[in-house]
């Protein structure tokens, strides 16, 4: 079995992706911290905090795809978090963690980006199987 680096603490970005599983958080605090790479052309980091809001899920704009919604991974995660709250996610990710799902296998894609349908990776986050 993979050992899991998780870091809960880290959470999750307000675009949706995973800062307590990237392999950018040796040296990230995570996406409120100001410390991601990509954080000065972000859209989703700087609307959300525009509308006061904790992430995109918290959106009442339910079909926007700006920025990093754009993107499978990062909509599912939102998505996710939209209908079962922030600490389900977390659970599953902690979870398929432990049983040998990676999220970042090579660079930034892993188990979690094989998915061309956000209900397909939603599943996957609940049950860490492929269907
Ligand atoms: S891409 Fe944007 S929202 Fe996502 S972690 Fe980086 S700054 Fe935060
Ligand atoms: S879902 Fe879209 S409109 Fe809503 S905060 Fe995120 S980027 Fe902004």
């Amino acid at each position: 079995m993979e050992r899991c680096n998780m870091k809960r603490e880290l959470g999750i970005a307000r675009c949706g992706l995973a800062c307590c599983l990237c392999s950018e958080n040796a040296h990230c605090a995570g996406c409120n911290s100001g410390e991601c790479p990509d954080k000065d052309w972000c859209k989703n980091r700087k609307c959300s905090k525009e509308k006061g809001i904790a992430g995109c899920w918290e959106c009442e704009n339910k079909d926007c795809r700006e920025g990093l919604l754009g993107k499978v991974k990062p909509y599912a995660f939102t998505e996710f978090v939209r209908r079962y709250g922030l600490k389900e996610l977390l659970d599953c990710l902690e979870r398929n963690g432990k049983n040998g799902v990676v999220y970042h296998r090579s660079g930034i894609i892993g188990d979690y980006d094989d998915f061309e349908d956000i209900e397909s990776a939603i599943a996957f986050i609940k049950t860490g199987k492929k269907a």
